[in-house]
């Protein structure tokens, strides 16, 4: 692994990887890579690569975990052996499982679930490399996996972290930032803003996580046009959108 860089940003505002503090890594998407799931994106974002699939409604078993009003939403988070420098054991472990359940509750107030009670929607994101911020971009990703499967939604879900290096906030942490940086912030949110995921390592001023925030809500809204530019592409035109606004 790579030492500690005496300085994350120069005197020109630039990071180590020629980003400004403000600025997101670039991410692809495409959907639909998968012809077994019934949904499917396979997202680029810098250097990580994140598969995610998802299956259902489908029925429940075994039947005691049914919940009678509802659909069961399953999000697995899973780094795959050979996505880090050091192999991961294959299997869960306390990091995987912890990611799991906080990236599932992060799509709870837009999976509208009460459509298929008794039903079990799975999310499998796998994580294929991983450089800093896997959870963020499989939550990327496994929304429009979502949406690929055709399961009702109020809206998307992006995710970004934020993080500090130097004194200075940044998003979007690349993987010096993360491994030697003084805090990451990752955060995931709906379009109208609301924070369904926010966890913390290491330690920010109340107004550095207000302004944090605010810079997370900028970066979303990068991701939100490019999964929207992914959804026109498979599935219409702005024209026709705005016919089904009317
Ligand atoms: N990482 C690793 N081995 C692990 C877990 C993480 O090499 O067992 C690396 C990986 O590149 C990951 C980064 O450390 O993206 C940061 O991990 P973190 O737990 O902060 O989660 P992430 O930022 O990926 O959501």
């Amino acid at each position: 692994m790579s030492d500690k860089p005496e300085k994350f940003i120069d005197e020109n505002g630039i990071r180590l990887d020629g980003r400004r503090v403000d600025e997101i890594r670039p991410m692809t998407v495409e959907m639909g890579v998968l012809s077994r799931a019934d949904g499917s994106c396979y997202l680029e974002w810098g250097n990580n690569k994140v598969l995610a699939a998802v299956y259902g409604p489908r029925e429940l078993h075994p039947r005691r975990l049914q919940r009678p009003g509802e659909a069961l939403v399953r999000y697995r988070y899973n780094m795959a052996a050979f996505s880090v420098e050091d192999r991961i054991r294959p299997g869960p472990s306390r990091r995987s499982t912890e990611i799991s359940k906080v990236s599932g509750e992060a799509f709870e107030p837009v999976v509208m679930k009460q459509f298929y009670p008794s039903a079990v929607i799975d999310v499998f994101a796998e994580v294929l490399q991983a450089d800093a911020g896997t959870r963020t971009a499989a939550i990327n990703a496994a929304t429009l996996a979502l949406v690929d499967a055709g399961i009702p939604m109020k809206g998307l879900v992006a995710a970004c972290a934020v993080g500090k290096v130097d004194g200075q906030l940044v998003i979007d942490l690349n993987k010096p930032e993360d491994n030697y940086g003084d805090a990451d912030l990752p955060i995931a949110m709906t379009e109208d803003g609301e924070i369904t995921l926010l966890q913390m390592d290491g330690n920010l001023t109340v107004e550095e996580i207000n302004k944090g925030v605010e810079m997370v809500k900028a970066g979303c809204e990068q991701i939100f046009a490019i999964q929207k530019a992914a959804l026109l592409e498979k599935f219409g035109t702005a024209e026709e959108d705005e016919v089904l606004e009317d």
